[in-house]
């Protein structure tokens, strides 16, 4: 496989993604998110991740907290009993400071959810039980799901050192969406998106101001909130990867740049 370079433009196309809400529709009209993750400590990453959905334009924003309820929410965000998501018509987002917990709902979440977006300690839990029994032996026809691995969570999943997994990022990123069958982002500088029935692509947009804590977790709830608004797993991913590049490339120069200023800057 050969490295794609998308063409100006689409590039074009992708800057200029909006989801946009027509007069006539509702909240009912623009997709659920469900964000499973935040454990306790670590419950500001899904308060990151459902604060990128909200700005994404996400109809209905929820949480299902894995322990981490003290952390406060936006009042826009639901925070639904576990037992009552109808997860077959959610898209999830599942693992964003999941810690330990994740590990148990997963089993339930591949086999139900209509799209699934798996970050973080969900890509640990897959590495520590043999790619959770190849994503459930990949998780029914048809269902989309995105992989969005940095090198790290990518070197566990391929069990090789995170050396290894940089020294051909385009090779790695690619064996990981063929294992698992789904839309993989390896990211960090040059993020890459795989999926095995497409030339992968290397993201243009971003910097290393975005090497700071929470920024995955915002890219894991844009990634939820356009797939929940109607686009194909492979559109989602790569628009949400360019967007949210492209603000930190437009980010002030004299401003610091955190994850939660990146999440309220989505459009
Ligand atoms: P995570 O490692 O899960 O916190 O995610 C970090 C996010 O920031 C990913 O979307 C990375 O692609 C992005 N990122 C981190 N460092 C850089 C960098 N030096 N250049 C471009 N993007 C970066
Ligand atoms: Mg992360």
């Amino acid at each position: 496989r050969t490295f794609q370079k998308p063409a100006p433009q689409a590039m074009l196309n992708v800057a200029t993604t909006r989801h946009i809400k027509t007069h006539a529709s509702h909240k009912g009209s623009h997709g659920d998110v469900v964000i499973v993750g935040g454990a306790l400590g670590m419950g500001g990453a899904a308060v990151l991740a459902a604060t990128a959905a909200l700005h994404a334009g996400a109809g209905r924003v929820m949480v299902s907290w894995l322990g981490g309820s003290a952390n406060t929410l936006p009042p826009d965000v639901m925070q639904p009993d576990a037992a009552a998501l109808e997860l077959e018509r959610l898209s999830v987002v599942a693992g964003c400071g999941g810690g330990q917990a994740i590990a148990e709902r997963l089993p339930d979440i591949l086999q139900r959810s209509a799209h699934l977006i798996l970050d973080a300690d969900g890509l640990n839990a897959l590495a520590a039980d043999e790619g959770l029994k190849t994503l459930l032996r990949l998780r029914g026809a048809g269902k989309p799901t995105v992989l969005t691995p940095h090198p790290l969570e990518a070197a566990r999943l391929l069990g090789i050192s995170t050396a290894q997994v940089q020294s051909d990022r385009l090779k790695s990123a690619q064996r990981i969406a063929d294992l698992f069958s789904c839309v993989v982002v390896l990211k960090g500088s040059g993020s890459i998106v795989a999926a095995p029935d497409h030339l992968p692509v290397i993201n243009t947009t971003g910097n290393g101001r975005l090497a700071t804590g929470g920024t995955g977790d915002v890219l894991a709830g844009l990634v939820g909130a356009r797939m929940a608004q109607g686009m194909n797993a492979w559109d989602a991913t790569c628009t949400a990867v360019h967007q949210h590049g492209l603000i930190a490339d437009q980010w002030p120069a004299d401003k610091g740049l955190t994850a939660q200023h990146l999440a309220l800057q989505i459009q």
